[in-house]
This record gives C-alpha cells, sequence and structure tokens, in this order.
C-alpha cells in the first residue's frame, strides 16, 4: 500500500520546484492507487510565514494535485503540523540516547565558533564528530554525573546523532541507484533542541515513520540527508521507506539552480499563484494570474526531469499518471525554460471550451460586458488558434465588437489604389443585395462577383480586409461579415469607401 508525502516548510510560497515534487508525488501515489499525504514541516517558528500554508494548499488545489490525508482532510494519522506534533518528538530524542545513538552536546555558540577558527587556522575543516566529540562538551567526554548535573541546572543543550566511525553505508535511491558513503565524512547532526524543539531531521524521520510512508520522493538537495536518514531507521530499528531525489531545476540558461528570486530578474513567474509577501506587500507573480492554465502547468512541470520515452508531449493528467515511472526520471538537472510552458498553454487554450473562454474574457473586458456570451463564443472560436493567452484575445478579435477606428498605415498604403473606393461602393451595394446573408453565400457571390469582373482577388479582398478589421490580419473574412452582420458590414465598407 504506496503512501507519499510531500512535506514542504511554511516559510514562504510554494515556487515551481516545491509543486514538480509534489506533483511528482501525486502521479506516483496515484499510479499505484497509494495515498498522498500533506504534513506541514513548521518545528522552525523563526521563519514561519503567515499565509504560506493556506497558499501551499490553495496551490495544489489549483494544480488539481489535491492530498488524500493533511491537515484538514482524513486526518487518520493526524495531526498533519508538525507543530502540533511537537510533544512527541523527545521521546524519540531520548530513546536514541538510551540504545547509544545519540548524546547531549553542550557547546554553545562561541565554543563552537572558536572550534571552527581554530581548526582553518591549521588548514582545516571543522567536522563535529568522532574525531573532535571527545574534545567538546557533550554527554560522551564528560561523565555521566557531570551530564546531569548541568541538565538539572538547566542549561542549554541540544542532542546530536552519534555518527559512526569507519564505515561504509550503502544507501538506494530509486533514481540514482547505490550511492555509498564513508562516515568519517559525517557530522553529528542535531536532532534536538532544550527548546523542546525537534530539528528537521528527526521530526522527519519519526513522522515519515508514524505516518507509514513508503516511498520518500523530494528535492535533490535533500540527498545529502539521506546518510543520516537511513542511519536513524537502522537506530530506531525501524523499516525505511525507500528514497528517490528528484533532479535540480535550472535557470534557463542551464547554469545554476532556478532561485526564488530569478522570475523577477528573468521575467517570469516562478510560483503557481500569485503571493504577497505579508511583511513588504510585494507582489510576486504567479502563473494562474498571469493566464496559465494549471493542466499547461502541470503537463509542463511533468517534463522537468521525466520523460515518457516516447515523442508525446500533450498529457493530461490522467495521462501523466498511467504514463509516469519513477524509474524513468533522470539525473541530470532539468532546464526551466519559459517559452515551453507558454507552448504549452497554447495547446492548453485550444483545449477550452469556447464558452469557457467566453466567460474569462468577458471578465477580463470591460467592453464586453454587454455582449452576448454566444456571440463572443463565436469570435473566441474564430480566433483562439493564434492566442496564447485570454489576454490575448482581444486584440485578435475587437474588430468582432467595434468598428476600426484607425486604419493600419502600412495596410492602407498597400490595399487602397485609384479604383478601390469605386470597387468598394460596389461591393457595398452588390452585398445589400443578398438575402440569405451567411458565410457561404457571402463567399460565392463575392467571389463569383470578383470573377466576373476580371480582377485579381487582393484588389477587393485587401481593401475589404481592411475596411472590416482596419489591418490586414484577422480569419476569413467571410466568416466576420457574417458575426458582425449585414448592416455593420456594409457601414464599414462605406466607410473607407467614402
Ligand atoms: N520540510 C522539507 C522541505 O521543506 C521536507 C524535505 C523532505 O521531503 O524530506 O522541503
Amino acid at each position: 500500500n504506496v503512501r507519499v508525502r510531500f512535506a514542504p516548510s511554511p516559510t514562504g510560497p510554494l515556487h515551481i520546484g516545491g509543486v514538480r515534487t509534489a506533483l511528482f508525488n501525486y502521479l506516483f501515489a496515484k499510479k499505484h492507487n497509494g495515498t498522498f499525504v500533506l504534513r506541514i514541516e513548521d518545528t522552525d517558528q523563526n521563519r514561519y510565514v503567515e499565509g504560506a500554508e493556506n497558499y501551499i494548499i490553495d496551490a495544489l488545489n489549483w494544480c488539481n494535485i489535491p492530498f488524500d490525508e493533511g491537515p484538514g482532510k482524513n486526518e487518520k494519522f493526524g495531526p498533519y503540523r508538525q507543530s502540533e506534533r511537537k510533544g512527541l518528538y523527545k521521546a524519540y530524542a531520548e530513546e536514541l540516547i538510551a540504545s547509544g545513538n545519540a548524546y547531549y552536546a553542550f557547546d554553545t555558540a562561541e565554543s563552537l565558533d572558536a572550534a571552527r577558527k581554530d581548526h582553518e587556522a591549521n588548514g582545516k575543516t571543522f567536522i563535529y564528530n568522532w574525531h573532535n566529540r571527545l574534545k567538546l562538551t557533550n554527554s560522551l567526554s564528560l561523565s555521566a554525573e557531570e551530564t546531569q548535573e548541568k541538565l538539572e541546572a538547566g542549561e542549554d543543550y541540544v542532542i546530536r546523532f552519534k555518527s559512526p566511525q569507519d564505515e561504509t553505508l550503502r544507501l538506494k535511491d530509486m533514481i540514482r541507484g547505490d550511492i555509498k558513503i564513508d562516515t568519517n565524512i559525517l557530522d553529528d547532526k542535531v536532532l534536538f533542541k532544550s527548546d523542546g524543539m525537534p530539528t528537521y531531521h528527526l521530526a522527519n524521520i519519526v513522522d515519515d515513520h508514524l505516518m507509514e510512508i513508503t516511498h520518500v520522493i523530494r528535492g535533490e538537495e535533500w540527498l545529502p540527508s539521506l546518510a543520516l536518514h537511513y542511519q536513524l531507521y537502522k537506530a530506531f530499528g525501524w523499516e525505511s521507506p525507500e528514497f528517490a531525489h528528484l533532479p535540480l531545476i535550472l535557470k534557463p540558461t542551464g547554469k545554476g539552480k532556478l532561485s526564488k528570486r530569478d522570475g523577477d530578474k528573468l521575467g517570469f513567474p516562478v510560483f503557481p499563484l500569485e503571493w504577497i509577501d505579508p511583511k513588504t506587500n510585494d507582489v510576486s507573480r504567479g502563473y494562474k494570474e498571469d493566464g496559465y492554465f494549471a493542466d499547461a502547468m502541470i503537463n509542463f512541470l511533468a517534463f522537468l526531469g521525466w520523460n515518457p520515452g516516447t515523442e508525446q508531449e500533450l498529457f493530461s493528467l490522467d495521462e501523466l499518471i498511467e504514463a509516469f515511472d519513477i524509474e524513468r526520471v533522470h539525473k541530470a538537472g532539468a532546464r526551466f525554460d519559459p517559452d515551453k510552458i507558454k507552448w504549452f498553454n497554447h495547446h492548453y487554450m485550444q483545449e477550452q471550451h469556447n464558452y469557457e473562454l467566453a466567460e474569462a474574457f468577458k471578465a477580463e473586458r470591460e467592453a464586453l460586458k454587454d455582449i452576448d456570451i454566444n456571440y463572443v463564443s463565436m469570435a473566441v472560436n474564430l480566433i483562439k488558434e493564434r492566442a496564447t493567452f485570454v489576454s490575448d484575445l482581444w486584440d485578435l478579435s475587437h474588430f468582432f465588437f467595434e468598428a476600426p477606428k484607425t486604419y493600419d498605415e502600412k495596410a492602407y498604403k498597400k490595399a487602397i489604389k485609384d479604383d478601390t473606393r469605386e470597387l468598394l461602393s460596389e461591393l457595398a451595394t452588390l452585398i445589400n443585395t443578398i438575402e440569405d446573408y451567411t458565410t457561404e453565400t457571402l463567399q460565392t457571390t463575392i467571389k463569383g462577383w470578383i470573377t466576373s469582373k476580371e480582377i485579381g482577388f487582393g484588389k477587393v479582398m485587401m481593401p475589404l480586409r481592411l475596411a472590416l478589421v482596419g489591418a490586414l490580419q484577422g480569419p476569413e473574412v467571410f466568416d466576420i461579415m457574417f458575426m458582425i452582420g449585414k448592416k455593420e458590414s456594409i457601414e464599414r465598407i462605406e466607410n473607407l469607401a467614402t
């Protein structure tokens, strides 16, 4: 029974890399009929940011990758906020002390700093482990009585993991395969602090165990913690979940990790939803507000580190679940290409119902307020193939809603010749005679008339388009004429003819 978790820390808005991690967890869970858990890792009170948890939940919902279990939902293994589980971690830290896998340390920040400087002066790096342990102030270097005294006196302490000397750890990662680690390079990580709070490492392992997590899928930045996590499972005598560390997401240049600050610098959002910083009120752009469809973003993100091994690029969420295979996730960093997400958005724009696009379009444009939704839908249908965003629609379709106020200068020069005005007047008269005003009749009548006059099509079609649109762009002229109606068409033609 597969159980995976997404375990963000609410230290700010969820960035695109976090969404990718959540997505891969979601896909893996759904692929194996498993459970996708959301756990909020908020043990670091100093970094807690107001509104971040709600943002995370809103973002997952907008992306259509909701969690099955988490804060406020199917709380079978709850609570799902580590701050609400605070009381349970200490006993686990003490269990490790009792079994000889952890110890109390009383070193002050100053004494650690001095030790670090001392090493540096001799060209060495200081590691708090077997190498230095006995020279420092902890329950391994002190007697049992001395340790007890310090604890009773209420001195600040931390509980550190006792990393073994001269051992080779054999770790396994579903994406990276076998990894060997020499324990001599590991430091004795802090698991618990005297303020009563566990560190990330302890809380994470204890909760993954208690929540019966079977697979840990997370970003590559956590790979260095894997050795410790493995050892913690061993020390507790618990079965370890399997691990998969997802590749880094790289800047569009391919050089360096994409950071939260890159969006503003490079001109694209790095967050799914807009984020207003509660302290500064600074606004960071979001994909949603920038007009992206959630499906497009998800399809795009799925390809950051994974590919199906075929040419297919367009995948609905269900198709992704079907095709997803964690073994096919690669190790190499995945380059973030903001043009590619536009390409996906263009595709998903075409998939939207015209009616829904029309609703969004109307909501965005004051000028469309009183225009019938069906008429807007029909206009959208005729031009959407050239749109990537709903916000592109107006420029592509304004002539369905209002007569041109000006004519494009270049187009005017190109389309208007000496005999154009006369031809347009004749054309207006001809159109007036058409009883069955449909796209087809317009087309056959006007084309027949041009042929009978033995003049080039461009001589009429170009100025006709200019009269209707104000430029030489847009969909089929006859579609436009049908849409705006006979009276309006004639008026626009006469406007240009006089
Ligand atoms: N709280 C960690 C984070 O913010 C979770 C890392 C993990 O998945 O183990 O990413």
